[in-house]
């Protein structure tokens, strides 16, 4: 069965009984990571696999979203690094087999990551007998990335994060968590008539929330953020917003914490019934918006709630 995961001892001894080191073995686990994907409008399976410097395997595919505008889409490749991303990978992606050549919105997010230029890719698609790798700078010269706007020793994508964060109103109203119990109680309609769950589990939601937003990468605008969705079973998944040097490649929280339910063994995204935005209030980038609008058009009865941090 396809992972999105695989150990390094697991990577290993796959390798080995097929004759192959570990980065040879990666252009042959492209098709199940294609598995994987969720495109419904293209019907285009994309998949990316990546050997990261522990020595784990990750894998990305795509996912779009009927009746959303397609920016909303998730890429195989976005994917891939928030797998990574969300599950200690790191620090480094050394090599990346993907299925199709990366496009440029994905060549740009990439270089959010340190030393990408020297990570070496092979596209399948173009898959002869020997894997032709080559490294990530000869598929995206004259690059433009962290390293024109930040300082070096400004974390990226991959490295820890600590933004630390609190909720705003932690101190001033203790009983600030009784009246969200109170509101989710009398709104048993909301959830998909899981209001009961999402009670239970509504401090594990919040604490999640609040950890997408520490480790969450918003060195451009000042403005981090992270979200936790909660299935019908109270399953808590949390994502982190993710920025790219150019802005529009960036990871939403939302789409992060998708990844988070899929990598998980989430099934359709209308079992999310509860999710938690954790932001700072009144600042120049807000997701609230379309966080909402996300969440309406894939879970309709899916209760956001935005905390706000500081
Ligand atoms: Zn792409």
């Amino acid at each position: 069965m396809a992972k999105f995961i695989i150990s390094a001892s697991d990577a290993e001894s796959m390798a080995k009984s097929k004759g192959l080191t570990v980065p040879q073995l990666l252009p042959s686990l492209v098709k199940s990571a294609q598995s994987l994907a969720r495109p419904p409008i293209s019907n285009f399976h994309v998949g990316a696999v990546g050997l990261s410097s522990d020595g784990r395997i990750f894998s990305g595919a795509n996912v779009e979203f009927p009746g959303l505008p397609l920016h909303h889409s998730i890429h195989a490749e976005q994917f891939l690094i928030t797998n990574l991303a969300a599950h200690g990978g790191g620090p480094r992606l050394v090599y990346m087999a993907v299925s199709a050549a990366p496009c440029g919105h994905c060549r740009q997010f990439l270089q959010e990551l340190r030393r990408v230029c020297d990570t070496q890719i092979v596209i399948t698609d173009r898959f002869q007998e020997n894997p032709d790798y080559k490294p990530i700078s000869s598929i995206l010269p004259d690059p433009f990335g962290p390293f024109d706007l930040l300082d070096q020793e400004t974390p990226l994508i991959l490295e820890k994060h600590d933004n630390q964060l609190s909720f705003k109103d932690h101190n001033k109203d203790h009983n600030k968590d009784d009246k969200d119990r109170t509101f989710l109680a009398q709104n048993g309609n909301l959830s998909n008539g899981y209001s009961g769950s999402v009670v239970k589990n509504d401090g594990e939601l919040k604490k999640k929330g609040l950890e997408a937003a520490r480790e969450s990468h918003a060195p451009y605008s000042g403005c981090p953020c992270g979200v936790a969705l909660m299935d019908c079973e109270g399953k808590v998944y949390k994502g982190s917003y993710m920025e790219s040097a150019a802005y529009n490649p960036s990871m939403m929280p939302v789409q992060a914490a998708l990844v988070a339910y899929m990598v998980a063994g989430g099934g359709g995204f209308d079992r999310i019934v509860a999710a938690v935005l954790v932001e700072k209030e009144g600042v120049s980038v807000r997701q609230e918006d379309t966080a909402r609008l996300m969440l309406n058009r894939i879970s309709p009865k899916c209760e956001l709630r935005v905390v706000h941090c500081v």
